[in-house]
């Protein structure tokens, strides 16, 4: 039994938590929080027992009348690795602290590469993974684009990706962000981050981005091009994406015209808290000319590098090869709509 804590019970933190919970051969042993906000009350209806992220915020907790199994260095102690969801930056200056009690640790996607041995996707980089003391899980972009481009690599070759990524402005929880009145470049500068950050995982595959931020909380919209090295069929190239266990084509038939009925379907399917793990194509947007392929996909930020941190956490610690821990995470979360 793999013995896990999660450090940081935000956005990412919670659904990791419920995602390790889930996995027969692990053990959650607690999730830690920074302040005794509401997310204590979803901790303690899980039964997660909760930690102090902060040394100096144990008073905070028992003021509010809320107990703790103990500090962040008691978890540290009880697990043989961390999932460290600490909002962006924050994680590189938690570091040192998993360094001092020898606890491997897994990093999300707001941290710079360097803060880790190397970068994480079950899709196109597991075996890196293996046996390390320090992993990041790349961003949900870039793990969307490394999910997307991997097969189409292998296939066909990619000759050159283009691709401009139309963000969130903010997580739905997220009061404090926007633009509320404006599409915006962000950055303005082209690249943007996530070309580097997918060869990071594909370091062959050449990509560029350009990102905008939109007012929707929703997801993400990408629109791809992709020049690849042999001429494919659109039918062929379909029935690739089909195939690959984390895209979900969205099928022209079920009436799906965005974001918002997504998130709908989603949550009609049952998924907790309305999750798409998957990358979500729209199967009418997949056209050929040429060599040149053109598709739109949309990525649910909050949920898409969930089953990757599964994952990050077998190929650090255990022999379970790819194919058979993408397949438990699949089978035990319900990934494959
Ligand atoms: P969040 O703000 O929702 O959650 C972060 C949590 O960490 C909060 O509960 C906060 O109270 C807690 N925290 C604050 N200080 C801490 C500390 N010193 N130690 C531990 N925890 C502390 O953030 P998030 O959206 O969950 O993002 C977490 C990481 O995941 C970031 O690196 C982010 O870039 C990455 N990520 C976020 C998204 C997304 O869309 N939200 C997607 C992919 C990756």
């Amino acid at each position: 039994m793999i013995r896990v804590g999660v450090n940081g019970y935000g956005t990412i933190g919670k659904r990791v938590a419920d995602a390790v919970a889930a996995q027969p051969d692990m053990k959650l042993v607690g999730v830690t929080k920074a302040s005794p906000d509401y997310g204590v009350e979803a901790a303690a209806r899980r039964g997660y027992d909760l930690y102090a992220a902060v040394d100096d915020g144990a008073e905070a907790f028992a003021a509010a009348g809320v107990d703790l199994a103990g500090t962040l260095g008691d978890l540290l102690e009880a697990v043989d690795v961390v999932v460290d969801c600490a909002p962006s930056g924050v994680g590189e200056r938690n570091a040192p602290v998993y360094e001092a009690h020898d606890t491997p640790a897994i990093f999300q996607g707001g941290e710079d590469a360097a803060v880790a041995e190397t970068s994480f996707n079950a899709r196109g980089r597991f075996e890196a993974a293996r046996g390390a003391d320090a992993v990041r899980v790349v961003s949900c972009n870039t793990t969307a684009l490394s999910r997307l481009l991997a097969p189409l690599d292998e296939t066909y070759g990619v000759e050159k990706a283009r691709v401009t990524l139309v963000r969130r402005g903010g997580d739905p929880s997220e009061t404090n962000r926007g633009p509320i009145n404006d599409i915006v470049p962000d950055p303005a500068t082209v690249p943007s981050h996530h070309g580097p950050d997918v060869n990071e995982i594909l370091p062959d595959v050449p990509v560029d981005t350009a990102a905008l931020k939109a007012p929707v909380t929703g997801m993400h919209t990408h629109s791809v091009n992709v020049t690849l090295e042999t001429e494919p069929d659109s039918t062929a190239v379909r029935d690739l994406l089909a195939d690959e266990d984390r895209i979900f084509l969205v099928p022209e038939a079920a009436g799906i015209d965005g974001a918002g009925a997504l998130k709908e379907y989603a949550a009609d399917a049952g998924r907790p808290r309305g999750d798409l793990w998957e990358n979500c194509v729209w199967e009418e947007s997949i056209s050929v000319t040429g060599r040149d392929l053109y598709l739109f996909q949309n990525v649910h930020q909050e949920a898409d590098v969930v089953p990757e941190n599964v994952d990050a956490i077998r190929a650090m610690t255990t022999d379970v090869d790819a194919a058979e821990s993408v397949a438990r995470t699949n089978e035990t979360l319900g990934v494959g709509l």
